[in-house]
């Protein structure tokens, strides 16, 4: 990436000031981060700091700080130990060509954060605490945002069930945090398509679940049939839904979209049921600013197998935050096993990823304003 004069660092937020920084006394040394940030494996390396506070029933939410990274003090009593009660978001830091470092569209992680603890019955946290939390984390941790090509630091707010009770019922309190780790490209040595194994025997959700919430319980049912898509040969799985075992949904972790030979393109509609995921709406409106036939509905597995058999269907991909983009070259399942026509580079799923990173890395106009400013 070539450098550009660095652009003035613009001053905290009064959502960021509200965070108390604590600075670590034990920072990693600079020489021993920039090895790390240098070819960082994902989720394995974090920052010296973390974000955090407290909320009671009684109290609301209290001593927001930035503190030192560190391990939990959990008592075994802890009732997300038990019973789950956990959410979580993912969003990223990009270090642009002038030195400066935004977001993607944070504001609806938080409003995605705020529907997930509904749904899990844990604590509104605003959006402002949650924007606030972001920023003040980056500000102490901001020499941890890499820079080179496709490098960003990944942000990981989360929320549990802290109160030390086994009854069930939901928690009088609760922990917000925010933890951050460098991450490389996501494809090193270029994008590869991956293989896909249709779960039919497993879901990841149902009417009425928690399938549109983004919390741990759901990938921890997701587990199971990821290892059997695994022995199966193939990398991830896809879920169908549940009541009728018959429409495509979503990954256990990114939404899916389908590609006509005729350049239409669709993507599963939102059910209840599945994610919504920032990429996938960001998607969604990026074909329809270029005039896409582009369609939310109902996609069935059979008119996905027999578009692939019959080549009406090119391309197949998946999105998600981390990986951005992903090519699917293969579809299988207990009875079938399909390659995709234009499965390593299909012109509509590497021009979204282009536009999609353009806009991220600061490499091209942003029209709708989907870029946040931190530093
Ligand atoms: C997080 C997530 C996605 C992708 O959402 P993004 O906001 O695009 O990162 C898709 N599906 C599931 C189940 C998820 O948890």
């Amino acid at each position: 990436m070539t450098s550009l004069p660095e652009s003035p660092r613009p001053a905290p937020t009064r959502a960021a000031g509200a965070f108390e920084v604590r600075l670590s006394d034990s920072p990693l040394p600079e020489p021993d981060r920039r090895a790390l940030i240098a070819s960082p494996r994902f989720g394995t390396v974090f920052t010296d700091h973390m974000a955090r506070c407290t909320w009671t029933a009684g109290g609301g939410w209290s001593d927001r700080r930035i503190e030192k990274y560190g391990p939990l003090n959990l008592n075994p009593a802890a009732a997300v130990l038990h019973y789950g009660q956990e959410i979580f978001e993912g969003l990223k830091a990009y270090r642009h060509a002038d030195g400066s470092v935004w977001t993607f569209r944070p504001e609806a992680n938080a409003a995605r954060f705020a529907r997930s603890a509904h749904r899990l019955a844990l604590p509104q946290l605003s959006a402002e605490d949650f924007l606030g939390s972001i920023e003040a984390l980056v500000r102490v941790d901001a020499a941890w945002v890499p820079s080179g090509e496709e490098t960003s630091l990944y942000l990981r707010p989360f929320m549990y069930a802290s109160e030390d009770f086994l009854g069930v019922r939901a928690t009088q309190q609760a922990e917000y945090l925010v933890i951050a780790s460098p991450v490389g490209p996501y494809f090193a040595g270029g994008v590869k398509p991956v293989s896909i194994w249709v779960a039919q025997d497993y879901h990841r959700s149902g009417a009425g679940g928690t399938g549109a919430a983004k919390c741990g319980g759901n990938y921890a049912a997701s587990l199971l049939p990821q290892q059997e898509a695994q022995s199966k040969g193939c990398d991830q799985v896809c879920f169908l839904d549940a009541s009728t075992n018959s429409l495509l949904e979503e990954l256990g972790g990114m939404n899916v979209f389908i590609v006509g030979a005729d350049g239409s393109v669709a993507t599963p509609e939102l059910s209840g049921t599945i994610l919504e995921g920032v990429t996938r709406s960001s998607i969604l409106r990026l074909l329809a600013d270029s005039g896409h036939d582009v369609q939310e509905r109902p996609i069935a597995l059979a008119e996905l197998r027999a578009g692939l058999a019959d080549g009406s269907v090119t391309e197949v991909f998946a999105c998600g935050t981390a990986a951005v983009i992903t090519p699917i070259g293969r579809l299988a399942g207990a009875d079938f096993d399909l390659a995709v026509a234009d499965g390593a580079a299909g012109r509509v799923t590497t021009g979204l990823r282009e536009a999609l990173t353009d806009i991220q890395y600061g490499r091209a106009a942003d029209p709708h304003g989907w870029m946040h400013r931190l530093l």
